[in-house]
């Protein structure tokens, strides 16, 4: 699993400020406001996709709320109540977030265990899954909830009194994972919390949240990278160099999640495959389509899926270039060259046709198709489409 492999070193720590977030400036500008105007809401729920800067941009925001030297774009990040936040043992910053049963942990253990992973978790990539925080746990095959013992954790917790902060944080990563009665037990505290009280919810799946939660908080929707953000993180903070950052950027659909797990899989060969897969198929060389269509389903699925989604985009961009708007393709040179050969190849009407057989193609691979079978079809379809 590579978010806790050795390479992450302290460097790749993400830092609780809105600086260390690329990107999506017009949200965090609403989030500042309304710390100004002291228009915090007292229930809100941070929306987004998987891999979207929701949980970061609540913690940068937590953090904010608290700190002792609030600058104006972002919090000082050295009092002491940003060192704490940063490392998220502030007590007045309570973390509820999915648990699973553990062997060897005792139920009444288990809180204080997952926490001391959650941690480092979530320092490591704010941008995270729950698929990899159950890998990052050691419990992959598990069912992952927030039990009702929690909601009663909140209820205690919101009771006491602030230790040292302005304000109480209650935090709750994937709130769609609450047992019903969790979400009923803290209703109430939802909607009217004690002063100084403030709840964060942070979420990916909007439809599985019950009503009556939702309705309680101010939603804040979190949209995902841009592909120029995507870029923009990686080579800042990943030291990617710029041609993989753009194809990373591309194919990860304003993920930094899937981004970054692009960065250490095998070097992408999609251009020169895609390049010579079409060669063939415009030379109509059966037997070598039967041998590439075999040498390709022995790569892996995700390297497979890479080169069909590269296809595409090149499809597109050739649309692109037969519709003399050159200038919305963001290729290299290498790249732009082939792309302007191939618009000339295919004629602009065959376009569509080819987008939606590798369209196809991707789904067939995504179910887990026979990959020599699958390849080997297509390309007999792209050589009858080139006829
Ligand atoms: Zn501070």
């Amino acid at each position: 699993m590579v978010f806790v492999d050795s390479h992450w070193n302290h460097k790749n720590i993400f830092a609780l400020k809105f600086s260390k977030i690329t990107g999506l400036t017009l949200i965090k500008e609403t989030l500042l406001a309304s710390v100004r105007n002291k228009h915090v809401a007292h229930a809100q729920l941070f929306m987004g996709n998987v891999g979207c800067a929701n949980l970061a941009l609540a913690l940068a925001y937590v953090q904010y709320i608290n700190c002792e030297n609030q600058q104006e774009t972002d919090s000082c990040g050295s009092c002491a109540s940003c060192i704490q936040f940063s490392k998220m043992v502030h007590p007045d910053l309570h973390l509820v977030f999915p648990m699973a049963n553990l062997e060897k942990i005792n139920k009444e253990d288990l809180k204080a265990h997952s926490l001391k992973h959650f941690r480092p978790f979530v320092q490591e990539n704010p941008f995270a899954d729950i698929h990899d925080w159950g890998q990052y746990i050691g419990a992959e095959n598990k069912q992952f909830s927030i039990s009702v013992e929690e909601g009663r954790s909140i209820i205690q917790y919101i009771s006491m009194k602030s230790f040292q902060a302005e304000f109480k944080i209650v935090l709750i990563w994937l709130p769609e994972l609450m047992h019903s009665s969790t979400s009923n037990a803290i209703l109430k505290a939802l909607e009217e919390p004690p002063p100084k009280t403030i709840f964060i919810l942070v979420a990916n799946d909007i439809e599985k949240i019950i009503p009556t939660i939702l309705s309680r908080c101010q939603l804040v929707y979190v949209p995902a990278f841009s592909e120029a953000e995507t870029k923009q993180y990686l080579i800042e903070n990943k030291q990617v160099d710029e041609k993989n950052a753009l194809r990373i950027a591309k194919i990860s659909d304003g993920n930094l999640n899937k981004a970054q797990q692009l960065i250490s899989q095998e070097p992408d060969d999609s251009h020169e495959t895609f390049a010579t897969w079409m060669r063939l198929c415009f030379g109509r060389k059966y037997q070598d389509l039967l041998i590439f269509s075999e040498d390709l389903s022995k790569r892996g699925r995700e390297n497979q899926k890479n080169m069909l989604l590269y296809g595409l985009q090149i499809v597109r961009d050739s649309l692109m270039v037969s519709a003399n708007a050159i200038e919305l393709v963001h290729q290299d040179e290498n790249e732009l060259k082939f792309i302007e050969k191939f618009s000339g190849a295919v004629n602009q009407k065959r376009l569509p046709i080819l987008s939606e057989i590798l369209t196809e193609t991707f789904l067939h691979i995504e179910r887990n198709g026979n990959g020599k079978i699958v390849f080997f079809d297509t390309s007999l379809k792209i050589t009858n489409l080139m006829m």
